[in-house]
């Protein structure tokens, strides 16, 4: 197994290595990766002020504002910008997180504590749209919270309201709704949920992690949003991530409550050991003030004026693929995109094959597994980068379904379907999980693990799966391919 090298290694050597480890990664900057990175379309000068914030309080730690008092008034700005952002009145309070999983677990924990507190509940629940984030899944899985999942809409893939009613039971303690939702890009109508929740005596937790920012931005322009904010009444706390549409560097979310006697409870005090005395706000205990100083320097940079520009860019690229999808017949939009998220399904052409050749062609896409109803699909996040590209991608996606149509419409391999029918997720033995491998070309013979370029067979495999066996095949390819190195 690798050790520390006995000998210290030089910088120039090390900064080589690093370059070469990288090699393979997506591109971060530019436009061509249409998931996971976010480029404002500003060029090296935004990233350089972003970087030279993120470096300037690398060191500081967050972990005790009395001692690093910066920190505690960044956090109460970027806080105050972006409730100001999301129509907050006077009470509403908040806290920087590391990212919207991290804002959302502690919507659900600080949700969990105070039902127990104001309700007696004990074995909490709360309702879910099929369409929300996976985040609410690993709270709900994390803090012992029971999750109960509606159906939504399949023309235009928001939350059935009715059904969330009729989900509610004396141990709900929060309704949820997206604004927007990843997969599809859509509104949930979070008038009618948060009126419902507030007739339930119940919280109501608006995940506006990916549209909160960018969405009053397009109201602005005169597109057609859904109220999803603090202005409609009984939404009770909020979730927003910086680090996606509001471009700053990652690690950088906010939760928010509508009232602080519901935050008190996602704080963690303890006197109780013999060192020195921990109150946090949020998971983590030590940490950077990169990321908060970064979305400081990058907010105020940008301002109203910036983020106006980015999202006039950023909505005239998202019509312009919508309208050139329309004249592509083999992709078809699913339901009517809100913010700059498009879903893209097809009846006659393998849309993880079209991945691949995507892939092939230098862009990242992302594919998406069919699920209840929503069939398997490709997503794109336009960003404020996105809008020259617009012409070329288009053009490469007439490319890539001309290669990829021949092999057919179908990504599920019959032979495979039934392999998969005959294993149950709770025995799968090493030998059954190799050849699910093999069959996804994620393994050699050997059993040894490697990410492969292609990603069609393992996207099939997976879309072909129930849920429970596709987690279990997740975790075991990911317990195997986090190994030491040799
Ligand atoms: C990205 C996202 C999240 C999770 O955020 P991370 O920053 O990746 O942890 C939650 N909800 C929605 C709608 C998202 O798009």
């Amino acid at each position: 197994m690798l050790g520390i090298p006995s000998l210290g290694r030089s910088e120039d050597e090390l900064f080589a290595e690093l370059d070469e480890i990288r090699s393979n990664d997506l591109d971060t900057k530019g436009g061509r990766t249409w998931a996971y990175v976010y480029d404002a379309g500003r060029g090296a000068e935004l990233f350089r002020l972003a970087e030279r914030a993120y470096l300037s309080f690398l060191h500081e730690n967050a972990l005790d504002p009395t001692v690093f008092p910066s920190l505690l008034k960044l956090e109460n700005d970027v806080v105050a910008m972006a409730a100001s952002h999301l129509r907050a009145g006077d009470g509403v309070v908040g806290n920087f997180t590391t990212g919207g999983t991290e804002s959302i677990m502690m919507a659900l924990k600080a949700g969990r504590d105070f039902a127990a507190e104001t309700r007696g509940i004990t074995s909490p629940q709360i309702v879910l749209p099929v369409t929300a984030h996976a985040a609410f899944h690993k709270a709900a899985h994390y803090f012992g919270i029971d999750v109960v999942t509606t159906p939504v809409d399949t023309m235009t893939w928001k939350a059935d309201v009715d059904a969330m009613a009729r989900a509610i039971t004396p141990d709900t303690i929060m309704l949820v709704g997206s604004a927007v939702s990843y997969a599809h890009g859509v509104v949930d109508p979070i008038p009618e949920i948060a009126a419902l929740a507030h007739d339930n005596n119940l919280l109501c937790h608006v995940d506006g992690c990916i549209g909160g920012f960018i969405l009053p931005y397009f109201r602005q322009l005169g597109a057609p949003v859904t109220d999803f904010d603090f202005a409609v009444p009984g939404v009770t706390s909020m979730s927003m991530d910086l680090h996606k549409y509001a471009y700053t560097p990652k690690g950088a979310s906010v939760v928010l409550y509508r009232d602080a006697a519901v935050r008190r409870h996602q704080l963690f005090a303890c006197a109780g050991w013999t060192g020195y005395t921990v109150i946090n706000t949020t998971f983590q205990s030590t940490k950077s003030g990169g990321a908060l100083a970064a979305a400081w320097t990058v907010m105020n940079h940008l301002g109203q004026d910036g983020y106006t520009d980015i999202a006039e860019r950023t909505l005239a690229a998202t019509r312009a693929i919508i309208s050139g999808i329309d004249d592509i017949d083999d992709l078809t939009v699913m339901g009517t995109p809100e913010a700059n998220l498009i879903a893209l399904s097809s009846d006659t052409v393998n849309v993880f094959e079209v991945v691949d050749e995507m892939r092939d062609l230098q862009w990242y896409v992302q594919p998406q597994l069919g699920f209840k109803g929503s069939r398997e699909n490709i997503h794109l996040s336009v960003s404020g980068a996105s809008l020259p590209l617009v012409p070329h991608l288009l053009e490469d996606f007439r490319s890539a379904i001309a290669i990829a149509k021949p092999k057919g419409p179908s990504v599920a391999d019959p032979a495979l379907v039934e392999l998969l029918e005959s294993i149950d997720p709770a025995t799968l033995d090493d030998d059954s999980f190799a050849q699910l491998l093999a069959a996804g070309g994620l393994g050699g013979d050997d059993g040894e693990i490697e990410v492969p370029d292609k990603t069609s067979g393992i996207s099939a495999i997976l879309n072909s799966c129930p849920a429970p066996l596709a987690e279990r095949l997740l975790v075991e390819f990911f317990n195997r391919l986090y190994v030491p190195t040799d």
